[in-house]
């Protein structure tokens, strides 16, 4: 069959490594299958480079940071192509460019747009094994943009979608995911399968085993994804249609996001309009609000509390400054020791009483909730991050997701 098959970080580390992952798809070709393989940069590359860029400047142009990042992805892919040359397979490595992946050009962050595949289609049928740069593609200019970071698994879905391939696998260093991080809580439990929605949850609320965008991408395109281990045969977890899962427990995991910070506008003039003029501006620079809480001040004025990524508060600092200018908004505060621990499951769509059992699990350790928000499949909760670990373990054990 035609597959995709993408190696993370962790999967590429060094060059022993490197060799492993090609005894891996050699092993996946002599089976009969055409493969494009996907590869990140070596695990803790891109942070090095953008510690690089960051030596010369405090905001290097973004332009420049993907150019620069782009590169990580490159050495691993011209190293895996060149590991199995060796070995005697015809293959080919591609930049995003070369694979035909158009994105927007919101640099840092882009959105893919359209792939054309007629290269890989080309050598797939020329019988080379195709290895692609993930993370990265081109705008209509033909300036290289990456995809945010995580990146490499969006380009492994859009890319079995755009060639039509019957499964993607996704291999990282866990064998699949997990009822929460395992880093965290050693009796996590491995999960056989997952609805998209869920995991869409999950990733977006912090489970980093998968970039969000990724999974969003998989469900619209309808791409089997399966998630396991580069370091072991087991068999990893399907993410598939929620009608395809026999079982649906109350709670599927628990997530937890560290890298959040909470942003409180004091004194916000009270007059229709002023939280839609915050919140465009705050997303017109693509930063993702997420928790948003409104109190009512004695004063007329009102307190509007939110949460953003820990990386994109100094651009609301910025738009924050430009309101406190106006003098629509008298003062502000910022606070980036919080966290955001979450369950989801699509089973509470049918169960009351899910979220109170949460609050209650916090309330047992003594973990006081800032902030709370809910959907119809999962309660998040902001608290203070020094308790992160002890709330996801509690409400591991309080929903039984061990068991
Ligand atoms: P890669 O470099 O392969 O892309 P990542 O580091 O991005 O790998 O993602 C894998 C990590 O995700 C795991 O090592 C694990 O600590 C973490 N993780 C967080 N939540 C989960 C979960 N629910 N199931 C499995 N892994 C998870
Ligand atoms: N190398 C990029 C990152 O570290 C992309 C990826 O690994 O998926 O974010
Ligand atoms: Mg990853």
């Amino acid at each position: 069959m035609l597959m995709v098959q993408k190696f993370g970080g962790t999967s590429v580390g060094d060059l022993d490594r490197i060799q492993n992952v090609a005894n891996r798809v050699q092993k996946t070709v002599q089976a009969g299958n055409d493969v494009v393989v996907v590869v990140s940069a070596m695990s803790g590359e891109t942070n090095k480079l953008v510690g690089y860029a960051e030596h010369f400047s405090k905001t290097p142009s973004v332009a420049e940071v993907d150019m620069l990042l782009s590169s990580g992805e490159r050495v691993t892919a011209s190293l895996l192509s060149i590991a199995l040359n060796e070995m005697g397979h015809p293959t080919i490595a591609m930049t995003g460019r070369q694979a035909g992946i158009l994105t927007t050009s919101k640099h840092t962050k882009a959105r893919i747009e359209d792939i054309n595949p007629t290269n890989m289609k080309k050598a797939l049928s020329e019988g080379k094994i195709v290895v692609v740069a993930g993370f990265q593609g081109v705008n209509e200019e033909g300036i290289v943009t990456t995809l945010g970071r995580g990146g490499s698994d969006l380009s492994a879905v859009a890319i079995a979608g755009a060639i039509g391939a019957q499964l993607c696998e996704i291999y990282t260093d866990v064998d699949g995911i997990y009822t929460t991080d395992p880093r965290i809580e050693p009796h996590a439990k491995k999960l056989d399968k997952i609805s998209y929605e869920e995991m869409l949850e999950l990733a977006s609320l912090g489970a980093k085993v998968l970039q969000s965008r990724s999974v969003e991408m998989a469900k619209k395109l309808n791409v089997n994804l399966v998630t396991r281990s580069s370091f072991s045969d087991a068999e990893g977890t399907l993410i598939t249609k929620e009608e395809d899962i026999m079982e649906q427990p109350l709670v599927s995991g628990v997530a937890l996001d560290r890298n959040q910070a909470r942003v409180s506008l004091i004194g916000v003039a009270d007059r229709p309009g002023i939280a839609a003029d915050i919140f465009t501006t705050l997303a017109n620079d693509e930063i993702n609000v997420d928790v948003i809480l409104q109190t009512v001040a004695h004063d007329g004025t009102t307190n509007i509390d939110f949460t953003v990524p820990t990386n994109e508060l100094e651009m609301a600092k910025n738009i924050v400054k430009i309101f406190e200018e106006r003098d629509e908004i008298k003062s502000a505060d910022f606070n980036e020791s919080i966290a955001k621990v979450s369950i989801v499951g699509v089973g509470m769509k049918s169960h009351a009483g899910v979220a109170a059992k949460a609050f209650a699990t916090m309330a047992e350790e003594n973990i006081n909730i800032r902030m709370i928000s809910t959907s119809e499949i999962k309660v998040s909760m902001v608290i203070e991050e020094k308790y992160s670990e002890l709330a996801v373990r509690s409400l591991h054990n309080a929903f039984e997701l061990d068991k």
